[in-house]
C-alpha cells in the first residue's frame, strides 16, 4: 500500500523539497499551503503527477482530509525574520492553532506526526553550541517572540499529544538552512547576499557582522528529517551543520564565489538578533547516524547557480 503524506507548508522552501522526496518514494502527497510565503512555482512541476494533490488552505483553520494519512509533516509558517515581522499574527496562529489542527488530523488518522521546529527556540543563547537539553533564552515580547514562542508552544502541544493521545510525534529543530527554492526576496542572509552579489549591489551586513551562524545545505537537512521520521525518537532533535562562521565571513565568501564587485555596507542590527548559533549534533549522529555531507562552498555554488537561473 502506498503511504500518504500530508505536508503543510508544502509550497515553501523546505516543504517543496519534502514533496519531491516523498513523490520520489512513490508516496501520495497532499500539499497544503496558503501561499502567503510559499510559491506555486516550487511545486508546479509536481501538479501533473497523479500522486500529488495541492490544497490551497490556511492550516490555522479547520481542515478536512479524506482517506487515510500515514505521515504528517507540519512545515507551514513564515520562517524568515522579515516575514514573521510582516505577518506576526499569522505566525503566532500557525504555530499554535495550525499545529493544533495538524495534530488533530494526526489523531483522527493515527498518523505519525513531525513538527518543524527551529533553533529559534534557543533564542539568543547563553551557551554555544546548543544541544537539545538547553532550555533557551527567549524574549517573549520582542519582535522575534512571535516566531520563537509560537514554535515553543508548537513543541509543547506536540509533546502533549504524544503523551496524552499517544501520537507518534517527532520534533526537528532546524538550524539555518539554505539552497535551491529559497526566494530571491526571502530576506535571510544567504539569499540576500547572493542576489546582491549577482547584481553588484552593496552587501548588507547587519551590525558589525561578528554574530555567528552555522549553515546547512538543504539536501543534508532533508536527509536528517527523513531519518528522524523513520526513527523511534520522540524528543526534539537538532538538525544543522556545526560549521560556525561570522556573517562578515559569509558575506566575503559569497563575494568570492560570485566574483562580484559588490562592497560590504553595514546596516542596523535587528532587535534580539542572536549573537551566536551553532548546533550540537551529537544526538543526530548517535541516533540517526546522520551528519551533514555538503560543505559550504559546494552548497553555495549550487545555490548561486539556482539564483542565476531563477
Ligand atoms: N543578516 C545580515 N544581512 C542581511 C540579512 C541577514 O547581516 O541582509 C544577518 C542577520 O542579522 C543575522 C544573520 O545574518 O545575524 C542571519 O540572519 P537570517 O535572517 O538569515 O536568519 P536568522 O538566523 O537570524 O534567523
Amino acid at each position: 500500500m502506498k503511504k500518504t503524506v500530508l505536508i503543510t507548508g508544502g509550497a515553501g522552501f523546505i516543504g517543496s523539497h519534502l514533496c519531491e522526496l516523498f513523490i520520489g518514494k512513490s508516496c501520495k502527497v497532499i500539499c497544503v499551503d496558503n501561499l502567503i510565503t510559499g510559491k506555486l512555482s516550487n511545486i508546479s512541476h509536481l501538479l501533473k503527477n497523479k500522486n500529488f494533490q495541492f490544497m490551497k488552505h490556511n492550516i490555522s483553520e479547520h481542515i478536512n482530509i479524506k482517506g487515510p494519512v500515514d505521515y504528517i509533516l507540519h512545515f507551514a509558517s513564515p520562517a524568515s525574520p522579515i516575514d514573521y515581522l510582516k505577518f506576526p499574527i499569522q505566525t503566532l496562529k500557525v504555530g499554535s492553532l495550525g499545529t493544533h489542527n495538524a495534530l488533530g488530523v494526526a489523531k483522527a488518522k493515527r498518523a505519525k506526526f513531525l513538527l518543524a521546529s527551529t533553533s529559534e527556540v534557543y533564542g539568543d543563547p547563553l551557551v554555544n553550541p546548543q544541544s537539545e537539553s538547553y532550555w533557551g533564552h527567549v524574549n517573549c515580547i520582542g519582535p522575534r517572540g512571535v516566531y520563537d514562542e509560537a514554535k515553543r508552544f508548537a513543541e509543547a502541544i506536540t509533546m502533549a499529544y504524544h503523551r496524552y493521545h499517544k501520537i507518534n510525534t517527532k520534533i526537528v529543530r532546524i538550524f539555518n538552512t539554505y539552497g535551491e527554492k529559497m526566494r530571491e526576496e526571502d530576506g535571510r542572509a544567504i539569499p540576500n547576499f547572493i542576489s546582491q552579489a549577482l547584481n553588484d549591489k552593496p552587501i548588507t551586513v547587519y551590525g558589525r557582522g561578528d554574530q555567528t551562524r552555522s549553515f546547512c545545505y538543504v539536501s543534508d537537512l532533508i536527509d536528517g528529517i527523513y531519518r528522524l521520521l523513520m526513527s523511534a525518537e520522540n524528543y526534539p532533535m537538532n538538525i544543522g551543520n556545526p560549521n560556525e562562521m561570522t556573517i562578515l565571513e559569509l558575506a566575503k565568501e559569497i563575494i568570492r564565489l560570485t566574483d562580484s564587485s559588490s562592497r560590504i555596507i553595514h546596516k542596523g542590527l535587528p532587535t534580539d538578533d542572536p549573537k551566536v548559533r551553532r548546533p550540537n549534533i551529537s544526538k543526530a549522529k548517535k541516533i540517526l547516524k546522520w551528519q551533514p555531507k555538503v560543505d559550504l562552498e559546494e552548497g553555495l555554488i549550487s545555490t548561486i547557480n539556482y539564483f542565476k537561473s531563477a
